[in-house]
């Protein structure tokens, strides 16, 4: 996206990284990730003066690649570059090789994980926002929230009623496109009137869903057990869950989106100039998608 019109030779200013980077922190502070994550600024200079920043879900080459061509100063990734430390940047690895690039085209580098995920807005408003579904309330809220719009994942109506199979096709449609498309488990024909949305891995949350006593649950990277276990739970005395699994990047890539129109907000209201960009490389690793069984 690009941001508001700027006028050739205006005097508006443009803001130095630790200007960004403080705005950036208000929106999701640093302090409210997850004790095991790694979020913050991995590369860059303070003082650099920043005109232009790349939204994306990973901090892979080709969005390195992509952030140079663009003549972004920051890159703004939801995946951190490094989770579990390092003792090298060497370029002959490929972790190593996007901060050469980075450093080398004095692009820095910051990352929104966690503290993205558990915001208001956050990671799973983006992901129930693309769908044009009502967020209720947070599936797992956050405790030191007292109005309690934080925490991980969101509970959701849907004006309509669907199908599950129709609340699939939906997302099939909305959601920016990935090779694994989507996969449902339990009864396509089930109605659904409620949904658990969770960008990101999702298997961790099924007590929450299942608490919850929603229609069906809408992540990625849902594993056979837990995934056979949820439709198995299907028994009477348990309402029907369908299950409605999509690409991780592709639940993810919906932040970049809202993340860039709030840094967007934020920089008309100081008048900076600076354009906001979101990448539309598709990142996610899973990259042909094969139906099986399917005739020649
Ligand atoms: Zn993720």
């Amino acid at each position: 996206m690009g941001c508001g019109a700027r006028q050739a030779g205006s005097l508006a200013p443009v803001p130095r990284l630790s200007e960004v980077i403080a705005a950036l922190d208000a929106l999701w502070p640093p302090e409210r990730a997850e004790q095991w994550d790694a979020v913050g600024t991995v590369c860059g200079d303070p003082d650099a003066q920043v005109s232009r920043v790349l939204f994306a879900v990973d901090p892979v080459q080709e969005i390195a690649d992509e952030a140079v061509k663009l003549g972004a100063e920051l890159l703004v990734t939801h995946h951190p570059l490094y989770l579990r430390g390092t003792t090298t940047v060497a370029a002959s690895h490929f972790k190593g090789r996007v901060v050469h690039t980075l450093i080398k085209h004095d692009i820095a580098l910051h990352v929104a994980h966690t503290n993205a995920d558990t915001a208001d807005p956050g990671v799973s408003d983006a992901l129930a926002g693309a769908l044009d579904i009502r967020v209720v309330r947070p599936l797992v809220p956050d405790p030191t929230d007292p109005a309690g719009r934080r925490g991980l994942g969101r509970i959701c109506e849907l004006d309509h009623p669907l199908t599950l199979r129709e609340f699939a096709a939906r997302a099939a449609e909305r959601l920016p496109a990935a090779a694994q498309g989507i996969r449902t488990a339990g009864d396509p024909e089930a109605m659904v009137r409620t949904v658990a949305v969770s960008g990101g891995s999702g298997d961790s949350l099924f007590d929450a869903v299942r608490a919850a006593g929603v229609d069906a649950f809408l992540t990625a990277d849902l594993r056979h057990h837990p995934a056979s276990e949820a439709v198995q739970h299907s028994l009477p005395q348990h309402a029907p869950l369908g299950l409605v699994d999509a690409a991780h990047w592709a639940t993810e890539q919906p932040w970049c989106q809202q993340a860039a129109a709030q840094l967007d907000e934020i920089s008309d209201r100081h008048g900076w100039d600076l354009r906001v960009h979101v990448s539309k490389t598709v990142t996610d690793p899973w990259s042909t998608h094969h139906p099986s069984g399917a005739p020649n």
